[in-house]
C-alpha cells in the first residue's frame, strides 16, 4: 500500500510555477494521512482563494501513478494567518480532481460555432499541432465550415504549419472583436499571431494567461462555423482548465506515440478530461509506422501494439494511425499542410480517416 512518505516525495515533483509561486506541492501540504483501506487525506495550505481547481489538478498530476490508492479527500485550509479551519472538504474518488464544484460560472456555448474539438497530449513533440492542423484541413476538405484555434501558448506552431507566419490579425470596427485569419477558406486563428517574432518566449502566467485565453474564446468572431479545432497546450494546465470551465466542449482527441504511450503523460491527459466531464473522442496514434519512401514497405520501428494495448484497457478508439513520413515536416515547413501538399501520401489519408471518423462522431 502507498505510504505517507511517497505521497510527499510524489508532491516534491509537482511546482506551482504556474501560480507565481517558488514552490512544490509539497511545500503547502500541511499534513497527509493514509488509513489502513488505503484512503489519503491531503491537508493543503492554500496559498490564495481561487486556485482549489488548479491545485486539484496538479495533485491529480503527482498523485496519477499510484494506482493502487482508493480514494483521495482534500482538505483546503484558507489562507489567512491563524485560520487553520478546513474549508468546505471537497472529496473526489480515486486519485483524479472532481468535477469542478458549484459557483462556476456556467459553461457557454460560442455563437455560431456548433461544435469544439480539443486535440491535445500528454507531452510536447508527438505531433499534436500537426494532428491538429491536419484535422482542421481535412474537415475543411470535406465541405465544412472549419476553425482552427492554435491555444499552445508555449510553442504555437500553427502559424508555420500553415504558413501564416506573417499574419496580421484585425479587429472589427463595430463590434471590437478580433477577426480570424483565413487561409484557403479555413479560419485560423494563433497566439502566436499576437507575438512580434518567433524567439519572443511566451510565459503568461497566471491571470495574464486567464485574461488572454478568455479574450481568445470569447472575444473573437469566427463567423458561422460547424467545427472549430482548438490546438492546446500539451499536458494538463491552466488552459485546458479555462477552456473546460467556460466552454461546452464537444470532443477531445487525444494524440500520442506508440513510444510514449507508456508513459504517465498520457494518462494524465486522458484522466483531465475524463475529470473535467470533456468526452473522448479517441486517440490518434501518431508516427505509429514507418512506409519506406523507396520500397513502400511499412515498419512499425517504434514496437507494435502499445498505443492499441492502452487504448483497450481505457476503451478509447484509435481513430487514425499516422504513419511516419518525410513529407510530414517538409510540408509543415513550407507551410503547406501534408493534406494539402501531398494528398496522396499515406499520411494525408491517415488525416483524411481521421477527420472522417471525427465527423462521424460528432455529426453538425
Ligand atoms: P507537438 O505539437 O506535439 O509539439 P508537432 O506537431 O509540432 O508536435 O510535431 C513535432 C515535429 O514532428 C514537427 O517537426 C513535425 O513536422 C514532426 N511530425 C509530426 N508528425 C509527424 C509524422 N507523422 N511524420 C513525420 N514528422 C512528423
Amino acid at each position: 500500500m502507498v505510504t505517507k512518505e511517497e505521497i510527499l516525495k510524489a508532491l516534491e515533483g509537482e511546482d506551482l510555477k504556474d501560480l507565481g509561486l517558488n514552490a512544490t506541492l509539497r511545500d503547502i501540504t500541511k499534513d497527509v494521512f493514509v488509513d489502513p483501506e488505503g484512503n489519503v487525506t491531503l491537508q493543503i495550505l492554500l496559498p490564495r482563494r481561487g486556485v482549489e481547481d488548479i491545485l486539484k489538478l496538479k495533485l491529480m498530476n503527482a498523485l496519477s501513478d499510484f494506482e493502487d490508492l482508493k480514494g483521495v479527500k482534500v482538505q483546503f485550509f484558507a489562507p489567512s494567518a491563524g485560520n487553520q479551519q478546513p474549508q468546505q472538504p471537497p472529496q473526489f474518488g480515486g486519485p483524479q480532481i472532481p468535477t469542478m464544484g458549484p459557483g462556476l460560472p456556467p459553461k457557454r456555448k460560442l455563437p455560431g460555432v456548433k461544435r469544439i474539438i480539443l486535440v491535445g497530449s500528454g507531452k510536447g513533440g508527438v505531433g499534436k499541432s500537426t494532428v491538429a492542423a491536419n484535422l482542421a484541413v481535412a474537415l475543411k476538405n470535406i465541405g465544412y465550415r472549419v476553425g482552427l484555434l492554435d491555444a499552445d501558448i508555449y510553442g504555437p506552431s500553427v502559424p508555420t504549419i500553415l504558413g501564416l507566419k506573417n499574419a496580421v490579425v484585425g479587429v472589427d470596427d463595430n463590434s471590437q472583436r478580433i477577426l480570424p485569419v483565413e487561409k484557403n477558406g479555413l479560419k485560423v486563428l494563433s497566439i502566436g499571431f499576437m507575438l512580434p517574432n518567433e524567439e519572443t518566449p511566451v510565459i503568461w502566467r497566471g491571470a495574464l494567461l486567464m485574461k488572454a485565453i478568455q479574450q481568445f474564446l470569447f472575444e473573437v468572431d469566427w463567423g458561422e462555423l460547424d467545427y472549430l479545432v482548438v490546438d492546446l497546450p500539451p499536458g494538463t494546465g491552466d488552459v485546458q482548465l479555462t477552456l473546460a470551465q467556460n466552454l461546452v466542449i464537444d470532443g477531445a482527441v487525444v494524440v500520442t506515440t506508440p513510444q510514449d504511450v507508456a508513459l504517465s503523460d498520457v494518462k494524465k491527459a486522458v484522466a483531465m478530461f475524463e475529470e473535467l466531464g470533456v468526452p473522448i473522442i479517441g486517440l490518434v496514434e501518431n508516427m505509429a509506422y514507418f512506409v519506406c519512401p523507396h520500397c513502400g514497405k511499412e515498419s512499425l520501428i517504434f514496437g507494435k501494439g502499445r498505443v492499441e494495448e492502452y487504448a483497450t484497457r481505457k476503451g478509447l478508439k484509435i481513430l487514425a494511425k499516422i504513419p511516419v513520413e518525410p513529407v510530414v515536416s517538409e510540408a509543415s515547413d513550407k507551410g503547406i499542410p501534408v493534406v494539402e501538399a501531398y494528398p496522396e501520401s499515406e499520411t494525408a489519408k491517415a488525416f483524411q480517416k481521421l477527420a472522417k471518423e471525427v465527423a462521424d462522431t460528432l455529426k453538425v
